[in-house]
């Protein structure tokens, strides 16, 4: 039942005295926004909190209240354990050490259902939406830092409200949270327009290799482009939204090398397409319209397999690999 999860939910929250708040490697904006956001609001409560992202936090978002608060490590001992916006354990980062998670709250279509109590809601365009529209059902309020960091994540996943699963509700809780302080126009540069030289000339060497087969477009970035460029980061600088945003393509992919024989691939999709599956049959997840995988292997090897799948997902596509509730509100 419904209103059991929340009430089960409430009560894990006030019976535990030290909670550990974790999310993905690699965080985006909403990883970032929801440890924070529930991280905060649970101090607020007097819980003692770890928030933890092993990757650190990416320079967008450091100077969200609270920021310089998040570690790579679990420190001390916790009575709760609560993992943010993540669809398999893998993706912790090991911090938990195999410990199965108390409770996972998500809104990935892939998600596993791995911890003790799973909260998942893909209808939802964010994990940070999910907090905003419950916390207080929890028994937590939502402050101005709260509300910061809640709507940071909002706009980071929905790409600043135009992807096709936000809802008028979306709006409502963006709202919201701009009436508890949250500054939209300041988040909303942060996370999605103002990026750095090294990300700009990153970007440089990946269009540069850009390639386009019918309604597919891909490229790459190199370890070598990532030292070339002096890009500190081991991702794609969200070179994948320009990537998207190619009229002519309905699928953009692009192929990041990581250390230790490694390829980390993202997908974007138009509204028309579901790649989520796609990508866990990789081994990752996501939603219909942005899903990614870390696969092992060399660079020319895995470009090939995910290309030809890709391919044959287009191919295949009136028959049913076509999303279907992500396009369509009622
Ligand atoms: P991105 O391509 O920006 O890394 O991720 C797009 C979406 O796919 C995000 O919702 C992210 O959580 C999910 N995703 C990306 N990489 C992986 C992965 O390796 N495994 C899983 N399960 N999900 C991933
Ligand atoms: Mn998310």
């Amino acid at each position: 039942m419904e209103s059991d999860i929340h009430e089960k939910i409430r009560q894990l929250i006030q019976e535990a005295g030290e909670i550990l708040v974790l999310s993905h490697i690699r965080p985006d904006g909403d990883a970032v926004g929801s440890v924070l956001g529930l991280g905060l609001a649970l101090q607020e409560a007097e819980k003692q909190v770890q928030m933890v992202l092993v990757d650190g936090v990416p320079s967008s978002f450091r100077k969200l209240p609270g920021a310089n608060q998040i570690t790579r490590k679990v420190q001390d001992p916790f009575d709760l354990s609560i993992v943010l916006d993540i669809s398999d354990l893998s993706r912790t980062g090991n911090v938990l050490d195999g410990q199965v998670p108390d409770l996972n709250i998500d809104h990935h279509i892939t998600n596993l259902n791995f911890a003790r109590i799973n909260f998942v809601d893909p209808e939802a365009p964010a994990t940070a939406a999910i907090l905003a529209e419950y916390l207080p059902r929890w028994g937590l309020k939502i402050s101005e830092p709260v509300a910061q960091a809640l709507l940071n994540g909002i706009v980071s996943d929905t790409l600043g409200f135009r992807t096709s699963n936000v809802r008028p509700n979306t709006l409502r809780l963006a709202a919201d949270l701009m009436e508890k302080g949250a500054d939209l126009s300041e988040l909303y540069n942060r996370a999605l327009i103002r990026r750095s030289f090294e990300a700009a000339r990153l970007w440089g060497l990946g269009l540069d290799k850009l390639q386009r087969d019918d309604r597919l477009v891909w490229t790459t970035l190199t370890l070598s482009d990532r030292a070339q460029s002096a890009y500190p980061g081991n991702d794609d600088a969200d070179l994948i939204n320009i990537i998207a945003s190619i009229d002519e393509s309905d699928i953009g992919i692009i192929f990041v090398e990581q250390k230790d024989n490694h390829i980390k691939v993202s997908w974007r999709a138009q509204p028309d397409w579901d790649i989520s599956q796609l990508a866990t049959q990789f081994g990752g997840g996501g939603h219909p319209a942005a899903a990614g995988a870390d696969i092992p292997g060399m660079l020319d090897e895995v470009q090939e397999k995910v290309i030809s799948a890709t391919r044959q997902l287009l191919k295949n596509g009136a028959n049913g690999n076509k999303s279907s509730h992500y396009l369509k509100p009622n």
